[in-house]
C-alpha cells in the first residue's frame, strides 16, 4: 500500500531528491556504521577513523582502514544502486545525495552524484593540496611501511573521505545551494538505507516539503517523514521499478520528456485551492475564484488536449489522465461553490515563470559547481527549454497573450550556455519535449 503511495507522490514531485546512506551498501557487502552488526560494533571510530587518529594513531587509522577500503573499492554496485541510476538517467528521480564513499552510485549508472562525506577514488595531500595519488599508490607506500604515507613536501596523503573532525566538503554546500534554488518545483526527498543520525546531512530533509524514507530500521526523522517503508533497499527498489512498469502497461520504462511536469501543473492548483479555502477571511474571494477556476480551465484544457498523446509511453499516459482526475475533482468542489468561472486571466502563466526561473537559477548556480559535468548543464538546459515549449503551447490553449519577454530573454541566455559548453542540442525538438 505505502509503496503505491510512495510512487505516485514521486510521479506529482517532478524528480524528488535522493538521499543515500550505508545501508544502500550493505547489500553490495560493505558493512554500516550503526546496524548492530555494523562496523562501528568493531572499531572505534574516534581512535581510528578521525583527523585525530591520522595524526596521533596512523597506524591504527591504516591497519583499519586498508582492509575497509580494499572491501569498498572491490563492491559492485547492487540492484538499489542501479535501479536508482535508471530512475535518475530517465528522469524519474533528481540528484543523489550521498553518505557513501564508495562510489557504487556512479558504478550503477548515477549521473548526477553529491558525496558530501567524500569519496575513496583518491587520496590528496594535506599540506600542498596538489600531489594526488590513486588508493592503490597509497596502499603500496603503507605496504613499503611508509605510515603516514606521505606526500614529497613532507604532508601525509590521506584519502579523498571526511574523517570525523573534518569540515564537510564543496559537494555539501553545492547541494545545499542547489536544493535552495529550487523551492518552488523539486520539494520532496527520499532518503534511503541511512539512519540518519548523522549531523549535518541530517538536516537536509528539512529543506523539503516532503520527506519519505526507506529503511530497515527505525530513523531519527521518521516522526517528519510522510512515507516509510520498512526493508532492505534493493527490495524496495526493484517493487518501486516493478509498479512503474505497470503504470507504463508492462513496457519497459523510457525516459520521460524533459519538460514533463503535469503533477506540478495540478499541485499549483491544489495549492491555491487550499489556500483559497483556508484563507476564509480575504475580501475579493468572488475574483480569487475565477482566477483559479481560469488556471484550472487551462491546465484542464491542456490533459484533455496533450499534444503527441498517441505516441506517449503508457505512464506518460497514466501520468496526465490521473492528473485530469485529480483536477476534475477539484473543479466539481469550485463548482459547488461559486458556479462556472467567469472569463479572466488566472495564475497560471506566473507560476509556470516560477518553475522556469527557478530551474534557470538552478542551472547557473550548477555551472558555479567547482566539478559540473556537462551532461548534467545538458540536462538542465533540456529541462529549462521543454518548460518554455510547454509556455508557449499553454499560451496558444489559453487564446490569450502571456507575458512573454522573461522567457525570450531567457531562452536567449539558455542558448549563450549551449553555445559555451558546445552542447549537442536540436533546440526545435527540445521545445517540442513536454
Ligand atoms: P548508518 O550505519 O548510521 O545507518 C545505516 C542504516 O541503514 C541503518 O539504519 C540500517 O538499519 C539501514 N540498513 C542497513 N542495511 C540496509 C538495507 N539493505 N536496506 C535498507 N536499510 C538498510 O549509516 P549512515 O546513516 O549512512 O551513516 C554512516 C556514515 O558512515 C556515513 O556518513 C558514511 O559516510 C559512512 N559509511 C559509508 C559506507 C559506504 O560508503 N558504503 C559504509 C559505512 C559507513
Amino acid at each position: 500500500m505505502s509503496l503505491d503511495v510512495l510512487v505516485d507522490k514521486v510521479l506529482m514531485h517532478p524528480r524528488p531528491w535522493i538521499l543515500t546512506g550505508a545501508g544502500i551498501s550493505t547489500e553490495s557487502g560493505i558493512p554500516d556504521f550503526r546496524s548492530a552488526d555494523g562496523l562501528w560494533e568493531k572499531v572505534d571510530p574516534i581512535e581510528n577513523f578521525s583527523t585525530w587518529a591520522l595524526y596521533n594513531n596512523p597506524e591504527g587509522f591504516y591497519t583499519h582502514g586498508i582492509p575497509l577500503f580494499k572491501q569498498v573499492l572491490e563492491a559492485n554496485p547492487n540492484l538499489g544502486h542501479i535501479i536508482l541510476g535508471e530512475l535518475q538517467t530517465k528522469r524519474f528521480f533528481g540528484p543523489i545525495i550521498t553518505q557513501n564513499v564508495d562510489s557504487l552510485h556512479q558504478k550503477g549508472g548515477a549521473k548526477w552524484v553529491y558525496e558530501i562525506h567524500g569519496h575513496l577514488r583518491t587520496a590528496t595531500c594535506i599540506s600542498c593540496h596538489k600531489t594526488v595519488v590513486t588508493l592503490d599508490e597509497l596502499f603500496k607506500l603503507v605496504e613499503d611501511k611508509e605510515i603516514p604515507p606521505k606526500c614529497q613536501c613532507g604532508g601525509i596523503l590521506k584519502p579523498d573521505v571526511i574523517l570525523f573532525g573534518d569540515t564537510m566538503p564543496e559537494d555539501f554546500q553545492d547541494a545545499i545551494r542547489l536544493i535552495r534554488s529550487y523551492r518552488t518545483t523539486d520539494n520532496m526527498i527520499i532518503t534511503i538505507g541511512s539512519s540518519l543520525t548523522v549531523s549535518p546531512i541530517n538536516t537536509f530533509p528539512s529543506e523539503f516539503d516532503s520527506l519519505a524514507i526507506i529503511n530497515k530500521s527505525v530513523t531519527i526523522l521518521d516522526r517528519d517523514a510522510e512515507i516509510i517503508i520498512k526493508g532492505s533497499a534493493g527490495a524496495i527498489m526493484q517493487k518501486i521499478r516493478a509498479r512503474l512498469v505497470e503504470l507504463n502497461n508492462g513496457e519497459e520504462l523510457v525516459s520521460l520528456p524533459a519538460g514533463f511536469l503535469p503533477g506540478r501543473l495540478t499541485t499549483i492548483i491544489l495549492d491555491l485551492w487550499e489556500s483559497f479555502l483556508t484563507k476564509k477571511k480575504t475580501f475579493n474571494r468572488g475574483e480569487q475564484l475565477n482566477k483559479i477556476m481560469a488556471d484550472l480551465l487551462l491546465v484542464e484544457k491542456l490533459f484533455l488536449n496533450y499534444p503527441r498523446m498517441d505516441k506517449r509511453s503508457g505512464i506518460e499516459k497514466y501520468m496526465i489522465n490521473s492528473n485530469l482526475i485529480k483536477l476534475q475533482k477539484i473543479k466539481n468542489e469550485m463548482i459547488e461553490m461559486r458556479g462556472n468561472a467567469k472569463n479572466t486571466n488566472g495564475y497560471m502563466p506566473r507560476s509556470i515563470n516560477d518553475i522556469i526561473n527557478s530551474h534557470y537559477k538552478a542551472l547557473i548556480i550548477y555551472t558555479r559547481q567547482y566539478n559540473s559535468e556537462p551532461e548534467i548543464v545538458k540536462e538542465l538546459v533540456l529541462q529549462i527549454v521543454g518548460f518554455i515549449g510547454l509556455y508557449k503551447h499553454m499560451e496558444i490553449l489559453d487564446m490569450q497573450e502571456f507575458e512573454n519577454s522573461f522567457v525570450d530573454e531567457l531562452y536567449d541566455k539558455i542558448l549563450k550556455i549551449t553555445n559555451k559548453y558546445e552542447l549537442d542540442i536540436d533546440m526545435v525538438k527540445a521545445l517540442d519535449n513536454y
